[in-house]
């Protein structure tokens, strides 16, 4: 399929000298190594220096012009480096502040995905007046409502919700340029995909769709021609995904019995910034979370089956620095940003290869330092050595000084 599509014309790799990275993109394209460069409305640049971003990154220097020309463009580079941000700068330069209905729509996977957007684009978006919302299950459907009866610019949503409030007409598409799903791979993956084409249908026929991920592999590129027109792609290589500023270890626990105490071995390292800890499945995170807390160890836990007011106010605790160390499951592996995490643990190791990548970009965000470690059994040995050939990096034995890496 990818092969009769029109557009993508010859791959032409384009050198990021500064940064050491090497794109694949659809037509050569010359990165806008400033913000001013760029043409930005003077309120929205005075927004994005007072947000404390002084220049773009290699990803927004070459995606963000694209998208402001209103063209179809597939995002792809390392977690950290800016996707997201990205988006809340495009979306805000397409606005028209005078038209108070949605004019663009963020689709994320996880609702602390969703709200986290709102904040960076309302922050960066308050020179404009920009009115951003947050539209989410698990929250009061009355107020949504109103919300969104009153007027919003831009919507940051999870597919259900979203879907509803469409159905609702307290949605209204007709003002919609644009879509954007950031984590794009897990939005066009079996759980969201129906919800996803239920949302596009709603949409006017010309709206332009902006996919964004660290992650897209070939299945999920070889749809975008269903909803995409000529999209132009701007991707990183995959042996250059993994960052540099993370450095992976494991640790050889060969029994799950012998995971808990290695953990606790461990958690006078974890506390030194921030630290998340991962496991496969919510039972997995609340045993865990009782077993640290038995043993007198202060840890923070979340999963999708607690309420939401518990999970925000969860997030507000880590995200504030009050609680510093975090178990959860894959609802935290992609997109959230708490700069203070340099430490992730991989209590399991992850069931896809993406979601490996996207787990350890917790840590090292925008350049920091980072340190993975993943426990592994006799019998995972293999799923390890997959992860390492497959994005050409190594993984060592965790040293005796991990700490003094953080
Ligand atoms: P991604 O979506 O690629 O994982 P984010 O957009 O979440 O990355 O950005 C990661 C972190 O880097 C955030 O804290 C963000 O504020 C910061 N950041 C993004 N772009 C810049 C920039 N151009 N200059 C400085 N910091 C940036
Ligand atoms: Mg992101």
């Amino acid at each position: 399929m990818a092969k009769s599509r029109p557009a993508a014309a010859a791959a032409n790799p384009s050198y990021d000298a500064e940064e050491g990275l090497s794109f694949e993109t659809s037509e050569s394209i010359k990165p806008t190594t400033s913000f001013e460069a760029m043409g930005l409305k003077e309120t929205l640049l005075r927004g994005v220096y007072q947000f404390g971003f002084e220049k773009p990154s290699a990803i927004q220097q070459r995606a963000i012009a694209p998208i402001v020309q209103g063209r179809d463009v597939i995002a792809q580079a390392q977690s950290g480096t800016g996707k997201t941000s990205m988006i809340a700068v495009s979306l805000l330069q397409l606005l028209d502040s005078q038209v108070l209905e949605p004019q663009s729509l963020i689709l994320s996977p996880t609702r602390e995905l969703a709200g986290q957007t709102t904040k960076t684009i309302q922050a960066m978006g308050e020179f404009m007046k920009v009115r951003a919302h947050t539209c989410v299950g698990g929250t009061n459907l009355g107020k949504d409502m109103g919300l969104l009866d009153a007027g919003q610019h831009i919507v940051s949503g999870t597919p259900g919700r979203v879907f509803d409030m469409i159905k609702r007409r307290n949605l209204k598409t007709r003002s919609i340029k644009t879509l954007v799903l950031d984590e794009a791979d897990e939005m066009l993956n079996k759980g969201f995909k129906e919800q996803i084409y239920d949302v596009y249908r709603y949409l006017p026929p010309d709206t332009q769709v902006v996919l964004v991920s660290a992650t897209l592999p070939g299945e999920v590129l070889e749809m975008t021609g269903k909803f995409m027109t000529e999209p132009l792609r701007v991707l990183v290589k995959r042996d250059e995904l993994t960052l540099e500023g993370i450095k992976q270890f494991f640790v050889a626990v060969e029994k799950e019995e012998w995971k808990f105490d290695t953990l606790c071995d461990l958690y006078d390292t974890l506390t030194i910034t921030q630290a998340v800890i991962f496991c496969n499945t919510k039972k997995k995170v609340d045993w865990l979370t009782d077993k640290m807390r038995q043993n007198n160890f202060t840890v923070s836990s979340m999963h999708g089956d607690m309420p939401q007011k518990e999970r925000d106010a969860i997030m507000g605790e880590f995200r504030g620095g009050n609680s510093r160390v975090l178990i959860s499951t894959d609802v935290w592996a992609r997109g959230l940003d708490v700069q203070q995490v340099s430490l992730v643990i991989n209590y399991d190791l992850p069931n896809s290869r993406e979601l490996y990548i996207h787990r350890i970009g917790r840590s090292g965000r925008y350049g920091r330092k980072g340190v993975a470690i993943n426990f592994v059994r006799s019998d995972d040995v293999r799923i390890l050595r997959d992860i390492e050939q497959f994005y050409s990096t190594q993984i060592d034995e965790m040293p005796m000084n991990v700490a003094d890496l953080i």
